[in-house]
Formats: structure tokens, sequence, C-alpha cells
């Protein structure tokens, strides 16, 4: 039987094997290992076979979720208190609202790539803040 990757969509092949298959999520990775089902040689995308296997895959996808989550909100209250700004001004320099920055450094919300990699260039240059405000 052929099946054919729908996320390549070009006639990629797909392989009906069990393999360990390394997951990431905004910069943390792990691997699962045995997943079963049909897998793109390609683009990596599975088409299961079995629950199992699924829900093992997307336990450690949103247990990766997590960890980038809490490693982001340290990262972000490390660097925003080194900048000698509060919750309120590091908010007004990226957007997302009055009290975004609380939400991030509690883990209530997901902080957009571009903000990490902001205050991760702030961290580094400090003085670069002047250009900002
Ligand atoms: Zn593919």
């Amino acid at each position: 039987m052929n099946k054919f990757c729908l996320q390549c969509d070009d006639g990629t092949k797909l392989k009906l094997q069990t393999k360990n298959v390394t997951v990431e999520v905004r910069g943390e990775s792990c691997v699962v290992p045995k997943v079963t089902g049909w897998h793109c040689p390609v683009c990596g995308d599975i088409e299961y076979t079995d629950k199992d296997s699924s829900d093992r895959v997307w336990e450690a996808i949103e247990a990766l979720g997590e960890k980038a989550k809490a490693r982001d909100a340290v990262l972000l209250a490390h660097a925003r208190k080194r900048l000698k700004l509060t919750q309120k001004q590091a908010a007004e320099l990226t957007g997302g609202g009055h009290n975004a920055f609380s939400r991030y450094e509690r883990g209530e919300a997901v902080p957009m790539r571009a903000v990490v990699n902001l205050f991760k260039i702030l961290d580094k240059h400090p003085e670069l803040v002047k250009e900002l405000v």
C-alpha cells in the first residue's frame, strides 16, 4: 500500500515504521521513543496508526511547550529587572497590553518570539534600551 505525505503534497511516499522521533517546540526538544505510524522521510510528518504513539507525541509536545514557557518567563523577568524596567514599561516597549509582561512572567501567556528575542538582545546590550524609549 502506498501513502503519500499530505504536508509535502508532492508525491513523497510515507514509510510505515516504528522509530524514535525528535519533537521540537520553541527551542526545546526531546526524543519520543518507538513511535509507530506512517513517517514522511522528508518533512517528518507522521500519520499515526495507534493511539498510544499519538498520545505520547502529544504529551511530549505539551510538556515542551510548558518548559519553553517557564524558560521564557525566567528570561524575561531577569532581563527586565536588569534593565530596571517596570512590567508596565516593558509592556509599552513590546505591545500586547499593559499587563502583558506580568502575564508572561507568571507563565500565564506565551510571548511572541520577537519579544523574547528583543529581551535576549537587550540583556546582552542593555545600553540599547535608550534607543527604544
Ligand atoms: Zn512530508
